[in-house]
């Protein structure tokens, strides 16, 4: 519509561009303005177009000026012979802009699928979901060959009489499906097929290999890890175990002895119960380490209020130990597992107390945005850079644990994160060598109602 409308515009201005240039020349060689119009019209709407244009301008050109004007008549037949060679000249015209125009036309498309390869390449092999992948391309190929919608399947999809499907196959290899509107032209189609599917399925092929590749890649990372923390329960279990166990054979014979006084046997008595219970801690260590590996140890989310998990924490700390505890007002609720948290910040707690040299641990709580901020702080020997990351690894023993005098399993700080990340939480260290270290637990607040 708007080709019609440019092309009658066009060919009034020409006929008005005649009416000046009339008194310079012959007027049956001014045919030649209207080409103007016929090539505007024919490189921006095509062909047909401009034939109508060439059509309209010969009758405007001899109504207004081949004499008579006011007529379609011609009265000389010299008149004639400029009125065909325009029209011939016209219709040559619009034969070039229209082949310039499908050629424009041509480059740009081509252009653009060169475009749409390079993107299909980035989005495929540079995104880690080939599905999500898969649904953008979809839309650029669409917007490319103007389409009202394609999408692509992984495998096998039926067509229906509304849907063309197109295979996307690596040799024998079936990919997956590329699906177009059943109506699309079938010019369109069979550059699709020609130009762009080869290069998505080779694509498709790769980005598929890559992902299994990954997948089997983690499986095997993940077999790894698993038995590197067989070997390691191993280790603990052979010595860890076996000390107190140890000890306690050997108070219990002792305890036999004729001669003991009161206060000796008090004393076994006290060293057999210490000992069952480093035991039995060992053993409930091992068990949540056990469930935290296997990802059986899901969280139970509830709305607790920070005070009381500190609090809870603090009451299973040994009663010598001084704490200085200080909790913002403000603080709102979190979404944790109350007893995994009360867990990790208890064994955050007996670390700084072991470390601490008797000088109040330090605990303070505070909310930070859209979270809840935990610190427990010591003034101990600190933690060497080197050591910060590899604490929190089960097993893992420090250069600090050299001055403790009872030397843990190395499953606090590992029980500790496993719990704090499984509710959704973070935990980390802030330290130096020399000034005391403290724990950070970052836990997501509740948002507050309103
Ligand atoms: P354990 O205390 O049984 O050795 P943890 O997992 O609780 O095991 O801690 C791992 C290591 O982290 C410890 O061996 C120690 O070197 C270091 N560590 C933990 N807490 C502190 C602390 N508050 N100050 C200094 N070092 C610490």
């Amino acid at each position: 519509m708007l080709g019609v409308l440019v092309a009658v515009a066009l060919v009034a201005i020409c006929t008005g561009l005649v009416y000046p240039l009339k008194h310079l020349t012959a007027v049956t060689s001014l045919g030649v303005v209207y080409l103007l119009g016929v090539v505007i019209v024919s490189a921006f709407w095509g062909f047909w177009l401009g034939v109508a244009t060439s059509f309209l301008s010969a009758a405007a050109f001899n109504f207004f000026h081949l004499p008579p004007v006011g007529r379609f008549t011609i009265a000389d037949s010299r008149n004639w012979v400029a009125l065909a060679a325009f029209f011939v000249a016209a219709l040559a015209t619009s034969t070039v802009s229209d082949r310039a125009r499908v050629r424009a036309a041509e480059a740009e498309r081509r252009r653009a699928e060169a475009d749409l390869t390079v993107e299909i390449a980035q989005l495929l092999l540079a995104r880690a979901g080939v599905g999500e992948a898969l649904a953008l391309i979809g839309r650029r190929l669409a917007l490319v060959f103007d389409l009202p919608w394609a999408t692509i399947a992984l495998g096998e999809s039926d067509a229906d009489p509304r849907r063309l499907a197109i295979p996307l196959s690596a040799g024998e290899r079936r990919l997956g499906t590329l699906v177009v509107p059943a109506g699309a032209p079938g010019r369109l189609l069979s550059q699709l097929r020609e130009r762009v599917v080869p290069a998505l399925a080779a694509m498709l092929g790769m980005a598929l290999d890559r992902e299994r590749l990954v997948s089997e890649a983690v499986q095997t990372e993940g077999l790894r890890r698993s038995e590197a923390v067989k070997t390691a329960v191993l280790r603990a279990v052979s010595h860890d175990l076996r000390s107190p166990v140890t000890a306690m054979i050997a108070a219990g014979s002792a305890v036999r002895t004729p001669d003991l006084t009161q206060s000796e046997r008090d004393e076994l008595g006290r060293l057999v119960v210490d000992e069952g219970a480093r035991l039995a801690r060992l053993i409930d260590d091992l068990l949540d380490l056990s469930k935290l590996e296997a990802h059986t140890a899901a969280p139970r989310l509830t709305e607790c209020s920070v005070e009381e998990v500190i609090d809870a924490a603090l009451a299973s700390q040994p009663q010598d130990a001084a704490f200085d505890v200080r909790i913002a007002p403000d603080i709102q609720a979190v979404h944790a597992d109350f007893t995994q948290v009360e867990r990790a910040l208890a064994n955050l707690m007996e670390n700084a107390t072991r470390y601490s040299n008797g000088e109040p641990v330090i605990i303070r709580a505070r909310p930070v945005g859209d979270r809840a901020v935990i610190r427990v702080i010591d003034r101990g020997p600190g933690i060497a850079p080197a050591d910060q990351d590899r604490i929190f690894e089960p097993f893992y023993r420090g250069d600090s644990s050299a001055a403790d005098p009872h030397p843990g399993s190395g499953l606090g700080l590992a029980i500790a994160k496993g719990f704090v990340e499984a509710g959704g939480g973070r935990i980390w260290v802030e330290s130096s060598l020399g000034s005391g270290s403290t724990f950070v637990v970052e836990l997501p607040a509740v948002p507050l109602a309103g």
